[in-house]
């Protein structure tokens, strides 16, 4: 119970990798807050599975591609958890298409909502977050190395690890710790692991399989507890070595 009496938001929690985040925080003692797009039966079964497990949770429907829904749903969570410790952006979309048949609509939604999502919210967050608090960003390795037909997702991640690195000189003065965790291929929805994308993906990792959401929600409950104290601006990859 690591995380016991703090408060934390996740966003995009109804599914995948946020889920497990949510979940894990929960379990190491945290009350959670979790946004969701438009999957409301996912996000209530994420925060019934906390509740089942003893913890705290409740949910929140805010659109992180529109700064209003997106401001709201941080302010309602902030004033239902009374504050914020740990807020993780984990919300995020990809599309796949190649510079070929691009469109400016997919370009507009990808960056919506994992590089302006994220930034909107960082910024309705910070007043309610308390000093000695932690954000963390769900990059990708996508953002430092490319695959095929993802350009644009790739640049909406090696993003979201640049923001994390200008705010956390940023916010060294109040002691917010800001770093980015950059999954390599984990078996959700958005990549399933016996998906197409997949068959390409699984010969170049050396471990030889896809990883899974509670492998990613372990290293960021690491940033969040007490042993990450004096790590700030950097990324961590976890991909079973596929860009090592
Ligand atoms: P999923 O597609 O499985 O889940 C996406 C989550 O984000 C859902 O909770 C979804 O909510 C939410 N979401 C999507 N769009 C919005 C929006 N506009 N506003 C609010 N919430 C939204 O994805 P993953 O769990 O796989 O991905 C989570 C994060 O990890 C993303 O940032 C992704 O880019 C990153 N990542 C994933 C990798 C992978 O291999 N899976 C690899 C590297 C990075 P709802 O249920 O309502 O739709």
């Amino acid at each position: 119970m690591s995380l016991l009496g703090k408060k934390a938001l996740v966003t995009g929690g109804s599914r995948g990798i946020g889920s497990a985040i949510a979940r894990r925080l929960a379990a190491d003692g945290a009350a959670v807050a979790i946004t969701y797009s438009g999957n409301k039966a996912a996000a209530d079964e994420t925060v019934a599975a906390i509740e089942r497990a003893g913890g705290t949770a409740f949910a929140v429907q805010a659109d992180a591609s529109q700064p209003e829904p997106q401001r709201a749903g941080v302010e309602q969570a902030a004033a239902a958890l009374g504050g914020i410790d740990i807020l993780v952006h984990n919300a995020g979309v990809a599309e796949f298409s190649t510079i070929a048949d691009d469109t400016d609509e997919s370009y507009d939604r990808q960056f919506g909502v994992n590089v302006k999502g994220l930034h909107v919210g960082t910024r309705a967050a910070l007043p309610h977050l308390r000093d000695g608090g932690r954000i963390i960003l769900i990059g990708s390795i996508s953002g430092e190395m490319a695959f095929p037909a993802t350009a644009i997702y790739s640049a909406t991640k090696a993003a979201v690890a640049a923001l994390a690195r200008g705010w956390a000189k940023d916010l060294a003065s109040r002691n917010i710790l800001v770093n980015t965790v950059q999954p390599g291929p984990i078996d959700t929805d958005m990549n399933p692991a016996d998906g197409e994308f997949a068959k390409q993906m699984i010969g170049s990792i050396p471990l030889g399989r896809y990883g899974r959401v509670e492998e990613i929600a372990g290293a960021v409950s690491f940033l969040a507890g007490p042993d990450a104290t004096y790590i700030t601006g950097t990324t961590l990859n976890i991909d079973g070595g596929a860009s090592a």
